[in-house]
């Protein structure tokens, strides 16, 4: 039986194992987890501003998919890979360590980006403290100052000023418009959006960020700004600008680009490491670095099984510009923007029992049972 390690169980790393079993029900699975459970990098703005909705579809344990049943899953952090012996160094939660054997291995480990996307180990409980301490902490704030323009920080600005109406929320953010890398028309509809909300929007404000700051936390004000202006006083202030690091320090450095991603060539093949692959936020597969959000996991399960039986691969297409949702789904709905910045409004019940419930839990997951 060919062994498939997945190395990091987040959004890309568990879709591809799903698409795995779907594809061929004869490969063992094992899955290398940092995490206890899937916690997703998506909707950080609803996970900051409605800790509970969001863990409902975005924390989700391992057991519960159905598709899974046959996967292992270690929890544990990866360390290094050995090509020679084919292996992965793992370190277990106790302080132990092992070698696990691969045939095919499946690099996901994704990227840290602030408080909310870090690669280290975790027990259930201290992902649970983590989630509802920062909302704790920015629900006791009056003001609120969001620095940075992309989907993370437009989506946590918005979701922070509905679920906490008497909080002062702006949105800070270097260029002339807020997501730069989306289609113009959906910083022209959210930043609407955001101004009906009493959202405080302030283009053309660097944040000045002293050496050795930690923007891992949420800090308190004041911000100061590279653009001249005072600098601006919050009680809570959340740096989202974007300072993603790829978790490839287990890596050889000779598979990185000059940034540290994976360097995957069009089939997400790893050259130079024969049956390594590599998918999601950490692979260098175009611009955006958007296989995560295109649906790569598809393309590789297929690409994985394909290269087994000695057929031929195919390639990974993408988007040039982000799409899909920014601020999620809320009471009214969710917009959906496409990559041409044509917006798609699905209501109220729709967006819940036919997006979330149909089309992500049983379509895309293939089941996910009750917790
Ligand atoms: C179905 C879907 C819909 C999406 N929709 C949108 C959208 O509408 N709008 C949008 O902007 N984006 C969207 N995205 C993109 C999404 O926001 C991110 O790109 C995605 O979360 C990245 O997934 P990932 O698996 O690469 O990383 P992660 O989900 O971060 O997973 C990496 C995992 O590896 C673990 N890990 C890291 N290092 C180690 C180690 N050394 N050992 C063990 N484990 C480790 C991490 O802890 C984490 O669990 C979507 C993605 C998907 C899959």
């Amino acid at each position: 039986m060919t062994r498939v390690v997945v190395a990091g169980l987040g959004d890309s790393g568990l879709l591809t194992a799903i698409q795995l079993v779907r594809a061929d029900r004869d490969l063992e699975l094992v899955g290398i987890s940092s995490k206890p459970a899937l916690v997703s990098g998506q909707e950080l703005g609803i996970r900051l501003a409605r800790p509970d909705d969001w863990r409902r579809d975005y924390l989700v344990g391992f057991d519960r998919y159905r598709r899974l049943q046959g996967l292992r899953v270690v929890h544990g952090s990866l360390t290094g890979l050995d090509p020679d012996t084919k292996t992965v160094a793992v370190n277990r939660p106790d302080g132990t360590s092992y070698d696990e054997p691969y045939d095919v291995l499946v690099v996901s480990t994704g990227v840290s980006n602030g408080f909310w996307r870090r690669p280290g180990l975790e027990t259930a409980d201290e992902v649970e403290q983590g989630l509802y301490a920062a909302h704790e902490r920015l629900a006791s704030a009056s003001t609120i100052a969001v620095v940075g323009g992309g989907a993370a920080a437009v989506s946590s600005a918005h979701n922070l000023a509905r679920a906490l109406p008497d909080a002062q929320v702006g949105l800070w953010f270097p260029g002339e418009r807020a997501l730069p890398t989306h289609h113009g028309k959906v910083w022209a509809h959210v930043g609407d959006a955001l101004a009906e909300l009493g959202v405080e929007v302030h283009p053309g404000h660097r944040a000045v960020v002293p050496d050795g700051f930690d923007l891992d936390e949420i800090t308190a004000g004041p911000v100061a700004w590279s653009t001249g202006q005072e600098p601006a006083e919050a009680d809570a202030v959340l740096w989202a600008i974007g300072r993603v690091r790829p978790n490839t320090d287990w890596l050889p450095a000779s598979v990185l680009d000059e940034h540290g991603f994976v360097a995957v060539g069009r089939d997400l093949r790893v050259p130079g490491l024969p049956g390594v692959w590599a998918v999601g936020d950490v692979a260098a597969t175009d611009p955006l670095r958007s296989s995560a959000r295109n649906r790569a996991d598809k393309l590789l399960a297929r690409n994985i099984v394909a290269d087994l039986a000695g057929k031929p691969l195919k390639d990974f297409r993408f988007a040039k510009r982000r799409w899909g949702s920014v601020v999620g789904v809320q009471p009214e709905g969710v917009d959906i923007y496409l990559p041409s910045g044509q917006r798609l409004r699905f209501p109220g019940w729709t967006a819940r029992v036919v997006m979330q419930d149909l089309i992500a839990r049983r379509v895309i997951y293939g089941g996910i049972r009750k917790p």
